[in-house]
């Protein structure tokens, strides 16, 4: 099937522990709207030439292929080595199982490359070839340069950049007017000016809760940055149980109307 545009599907919207916080008694962690089940935050990226990437491998990784229908993946994209958007790596395994076996191209940046060698590395054993009956994913890592032009696959026009994220920092990316903006704790002046030269189509960017947190974006601060960065559309991301999907909706619509809004899981966007 042929799209003209780049597809996305949100295949998690939650901050770390998924919504609900498991023992939580909270309005949102006891909501029933659907758009309140979060699972942690992922994107599934099927480009204009039909390149397949995931961005990021959460612990829900293996959930939210099946809710999803996806069986097939041509890349991974890795933003930064925590736990919830990492540790389901080992459920790439059945895209390199062919027949015949293959590798899994996975880009990041360098410093998260080394991490997930360290903290997987069974998976890199013998240089990554089978060794536990064919029981590992096989990957092929790529260290992805910043604020240049990078070709993933066929897709040529990809640009990385690197933001704090409280003590480290994530890596972002634009992609043909869409930019996506995960696990942010603040963007330089340089960076909000290079996003507003984009022009983009489609902002997708941290907005965790309303108080302030030591690695993440505020509501206030987030649609601060949107305001300054001027995309057509934003959409909201990494939400805590701080914040309904109706409440946080409201927000964003007092001050930007349609054009800003909180997203769910499942959720399609096109650009
Ligand atoms: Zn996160
Ligand atoms: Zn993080």
């Amino acid at each position: 099937m042929s799209h003209t545009k780049n597809k996305i599907t949100v295949l998690g919207s939650g901050t770390s522990t998924g919504i609900p916080l498991i023992g939580c008694q909270c309005k949102v962690c006891l909501s029933i709207d659907h758009r309140d089940k979060r699972l942690r935050s992922s994107l599934f990226l099927e480009t204009r030439n039909h390149t397949k990437i995931i961005v990021d491998t959460t612990p829900d990784f293996r959930t939210q292929l099946l809710a999803n229908n996806i069986h097939n993946l041509d890349a991974a994209i890795i933003t930064h080595e925590h736990a919830d958007h990492l540790h389901g790596i080992d459920d790439l395994r059945p895209f390199s199982f062919g027949p015949p076996p293959r590798d899994i191209p996975l880009f990041t940046q360098e410093k998260t490359r080394k991490i997930i060698e360290q903290r997987f590395s069974y998976i890199f054993q013998n240089g990554g070839a089978p060794n536990l009956g064919g029981g590992v994913p096989r990957l092929k890592m790529f260290d992805v340069p910043l604020n240049e032009l990078t070709q993933i696959l066929e897709v040529s026009d990809f640009t990385f950049f690197s933001y704090k994220h409280g003590h480290g920092e994530t890596m972002g990316f634009h992609h043909e007017g869409f930019a996506y903006v995960v696990d942010c704790m603040e963007l330089s002046e340089a960076q909000i000016a290079t996003l507003k030269n984009f022009n983009l189509d489609l902002l997708i960017i941290d907005c965790l809760q309303r108080h302030s947190h030591s690695t993440h974006l505020t509501v206030e601060r987030c649609f601060d940055y949107i305001e300054k960065i001027n995309p057509k559309q934003a959409g909201l991301i990494h939400m805590g149980h701080d914040l309904s999907h109706r409440h946080l909706e409201s927000l964003a619509r007092e001050r930007f109307g349609n054009r800003v809004f909180p997203l769910y899981d499942g959720q399609n966007l096109f650009y």
